[in-house]
């Protein structure tokens, strides 16, 4: 797939190169995004995994509350691990309509990977789970695409998708094409 399609990750702290690097595979431009100037021209925007508490305290200092709330009504995120933190009600954005508990599979669990069925899709989907939040309850709008011991862990509510885990850790470039895929059914 050859396309100009840039999509942008915050790079604000996380795990930005690597979200980088899946999209590029994936056939599309990414852009490290640490002005928010720079979501201007993008398709879409990832919130990379990290530490929510520091990604969002980055994000209000440099006024990206407002310009993320903007972007998120036209065009699709992606929040992924802490970045779900970031766009959940109960996180900094508030935009999706879905509670999150943070590292909400404890100390035992601190970081597995475990074979997710993924609603429509034929083959499991191997993911990686760091210090991982839960979906612990979601709107009627959320669609909820994949559970760990009965705990949503894969979501979407119109152009937001949020992952527990780390889609770009892996090879499984699914997840990442899925959302490059809602990139082409959001008019921008
Ligand atoms: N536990 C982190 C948080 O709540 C998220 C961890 C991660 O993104 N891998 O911010």
């Amino acid at each position: 797939m050859q396309t100009s399609k840039t999509i942008g990750v915050l790079a604000l702290q996380g795990a930005v190169t690597e979200h980088i690097a899946a999209l590029e595979a994936a056939g599309v431009r990414g852009r490290a995004v640490k002005r928010k100037e720079e979501l201007e021209d993008l398709s879409g925007l990832i919130l990379p995994g990290g530490e929510s508490t520091a990604i969002g305290k980055l994000m209000e200092r440099y006024g990206f509350v407002p310009a993320l709330r903007v972007f998120a009504a036209r065009r699709p995120v992606f929040g992924t691990c802490a970045g779900m933190v970031l766009l959940a009600q109960n996180g900094p954005l508030g935009l999706m309509d879905i509670k999150v508990r943070r590292n909400a599979f404890g100390r035992q669990r601190e970081s597995f990977e475990a074979d997710l069925q993924v609603k429509d899709w034929p083959a499991p989907y191997p993911a990686v789970f760091i210090r991982a939040p839960y979906i612990e309850s979601a709107g009627r709008s959320v669609e909820v695409l994949a559970q760990v011991d009965g705990h949503p862990v894969l979501a979407r509510q119109k152009n937001l998708l949020v992952s527990s885990f780390h889609p770009e850790l892996t090879g499984d470039a699914r997840l990442t094409a899925y959302f490059i895929g809602m990139t082409e059914q959001v008019s921008c």
